[in-house]
């Protein structure tokens, strides 16, 4: 009954569309032209907005989230260049008017990784537009966090809140946003169909505890991360691949979010599979091999030596 009174305590989320086809890139980039960005309404105030993979190999999904005061970017993608990627200049003309201008914008991002970033300098001289900064110590101030990484932190749009919620692991500025108009967790590189790539292990895991519990009695429609990195199959693309044939749906569930944090708890450290992420630690396998490659040299080295030795006594 407790339970009832607090899940009816949350309004019914505004459902939207999640029936589109990403545009896959090419094998041959230059052969094949391709819009630098795709545009997605899943209703009418929230956008999802894809950089082709030909245009960067990270492929990144932003969200645009429109409230009645304010908008809120959700990152601003891997390619810096307007000619190549005119972000800026496509949010602005999905912005509606407030007034006699556009509606306030605020570009927040998941983590500081240069792929959620290099967007930023088009938006620096905009009018009304305020860029979170990218810094761990900017982030805390921005949103409030006295206690970093616990508590959350609001951002109210107007008529339309959104949660911060800490979750360091994958970098240690690391933040997930949950929007309480659509029920969607937008978890940037926290959670994604692809490689969850592990800086601090014991800081995902409690970050996907926090995300558990802060999810537990609240709606949650989708969790829409930043990277589409595995085929419909579940097969991961080659790393630096421009071209992403059958992909992998973008949304995952709550089923997704709810196994992570035994994920982490039966981790081996270097590398696990589940049915629609990856596990992994690239740093400690690439340390790892180092170890490895320098104990053969030396073993190498100790057999040629002793060889030389043993042919000089013969001579
Ligand atoms: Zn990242
Ligand atoms: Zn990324």
């Amino acid at each position: 009954m407790a339970l009832l009174a607090a899940t009816s305590a949350w309004s019914q989320p505004v459902r939207g569309s999640l029936d589109v086809r990403w545009n896959e890139g090419a094998v041959d980039c230059k052969a094949t032209p391709q819009a630098p960005l795709q545009v997605h309404a899943y209703e009418p105030q929230t956008f999802i907005l894809r950089q082709n993979p030909c245009a960067s190999f990270e492929a990144n999904f932003l969200y645009l989230l429109i409230g009645s005061d304010k908008a809120l970017l959700i990152d601003t993608g891997a390619v810096a260049d307007p000619k190549e990627m005119p972000l800026a200049k496509r949010v602005l003309e999905l912005l509606p008017e407030k007034g006699q201008n556009k509606l306030p914008l605020l570009v927040a991002h998941t983590h500081r990784h240069t792929d959620h970033r290099a967007g930023d300098p088009q938006f620096g001289s905009l009018p009304s537009v305020e860029v979170v900064p990218i810094d761990l110590e900017g982030v805390k101030a921005f949103f409030g966090f006295a206690n970093w990484p616990n508590g959350i932190a609001h951002l109210d749009l107007g008529g339309r809140t959104v949660d911060v919620i800490p979750t360091p692991g994958h970098n240690e500025t690391h933040v997930a946003f949950y929007d309480n108009r659509t029920g969607i967790l937008f978890s940037g590189d926290f959670l994604l169909p692809g490689r969850l790539l592990i800086e601090d292990a014991a800081a995902y895991h409690a970050s996907a505890l926090r995300v558990v519990d802060f999810l537990k009695a609240r709606p949650l429609t989708h969790v829409l991360g930043a990277h589409i990195e595995l085929d419909a199959a579940g097969h991961v693309y080659r790393f630096g691949s421009h071209y992403h044939p059958n992909e992998h749906r973008l949304e995952l569930a709550r089923e997704d979010l709810a196994a992570l944090p035994a994920a982490f708890e039966t981790f081996n450290g270097f590398y696990a599979r589940h049915p629609n992420y990856i596990l992994t630690n690239p740093n400690r396998i690439l340390l790892t091999l180092a170890i490895i490659a320098v104990a053969v040299l030396i073993f190498i080295a100790w057999g040629v030596s002793r060889l030389v030795r043993r042919r000089r006594r013969r001579s």
